[in-house]
């Protein structure tokens, strides 16, 4: 509004586009959605790196763990932060806990081992005094009879007491093996001849060819541990007057010895669990504890050798050694 004289006014009207301002405010808007979007990507970037560092000690310490269970080795330790916050406690109290839980294998392995020595002596006293009562021509037949399933019980009983006292010397690093040159065959011929009589009560017939004169470097009395148990199974699992063939064989570097029979098999879901201690696919067919295949194949591998087995359920099983010459 202007004035000037006589009291005369001028209005004076302007016009202008707001249109310049809509556009304005619309870019405005998409502008502040942009930033809002960048600003809310760049807080989640920044808090999931600083969670990830803070969390990275835990992250450390479950990977420690993890390698502590994988290696079954309950003497390692985590490492200790020297920061004596809230991670230093975690792994404080991790270390603890492995510490205990060795102390209580530890004890437990001791026991096992204590106690199987301790057996064997009255065991070898109860076999004895059997073996020499029996001798006793005046004795009637009911006391025989009673004396014989007496005596079979008590080598039952020594026998799971010998693989007891192994298993425990073997796993507190007690059992030491004492190597010598083994004629292979011949040793195998010697364990055969040992269950003659028990494979000759069902019909069974074990037979042995292939390589003879194999020499390797080992320790005898395990080794033979090793194949009186799998011919041992081979009679027992076997079927009557059915047979076991037992072929050696010499590679580049290794003996390979196959004990094959033609009895029950084993099913393809039973063949990973029958290494593993106390396993039994029918417990009533069984007479020992499920010791025996964890026994030997920890023989085999202190002899730096393997052993696998191909069976088929109702056809036999076929368990495969393979022992290097050399150590
Ligand atoms: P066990 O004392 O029961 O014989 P082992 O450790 O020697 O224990 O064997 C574990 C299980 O593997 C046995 O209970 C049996 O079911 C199976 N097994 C072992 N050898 C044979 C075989 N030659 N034929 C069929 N099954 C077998």
């Amino acid at each position: 509004v202007y004035n000037y004289g006589n009291n005369q006014t001028v209005w004076i009207r302007g016009i202008d586009s707001i249109h310049d301002i809509e556009d304005f405010m619309a870019s405005l808007r998409i502008f502040m959605l942009v930033a809002f979007l960048v600003l809310v990507i760049f807080v989640g970037i920044i808090s999931y790196r600083m969670l990830q560092r803070a969390l990275k000690p835990v992250d450390s310490i479950c990977k420690s763990v993890d390698q502590i269970r994988d290696g079954n080795n309950l003497t390692n330790r985590l490492s200790i932060p020297e920061k004596k916050d809230e991670m230093y406690k975690l792994a404080m109290t991790f270390n603890d806990m492995f510490q205990r839980l060795e102390e209580s294998f530890e004890n437990e392995k001791q026991f096992t081992s204590d106690v199987s020595h301790e057996l064997r002596t009255p065991i070898a006293v109860l076999i004895s005094q059997c073996e020499y009562m029996l001798e006793n021509e005046q004795l009637s037949e009911d006391d025989k009879m009673g004396l014989s399933i007496i005596l079979r019980q008590a080598n039952r009983m020594s026998k799971l007491i010998s693989q007891l006292l192994m298993i425990a010397r073997s796993e507190n690093g007690t059992l030491k093996l004492s190597y010598e040159e083994i004629e292979l065959h011949m040793l195998i011929e010697m364990v055969s001849e040992e269950l003659e009589e028990k494979a000759t009560k069902r019909g069974i017939e074990i037979t042995i060819d292939g390589a003879k004169e194999i020499y390797i470097s080992g320790d005898q009395s395990l080794l033979m541990r090793v194949f009186l148990n799998l011919i041992d199974n081979g009679i027992t699992y076997g079927t009557d007057n059915g047979w076991i063939h037992i072929h050696l064989e010499k590679q580049e570097h290794n003996a390979v010895i196959s004990i094959e029979d033609n009895g029950i098999g084993i099913s393809k879901t039973n063949l990973e669990k029958i290494w593993n201690r106390l396993y039994q696919v029918d417990q009533s067919r069984s007479h020992g504890m499920g010791l025996g295949l964890s026994m030997v194949q920890w023989i085999v591998k202190a002899h730096h050798g393997t052993i696998h087995v191909e069976s088929e359920l109702g056809k036999g099983s076929k368990f495969i050694v393979h022992l290097p010459f050399t150590l």
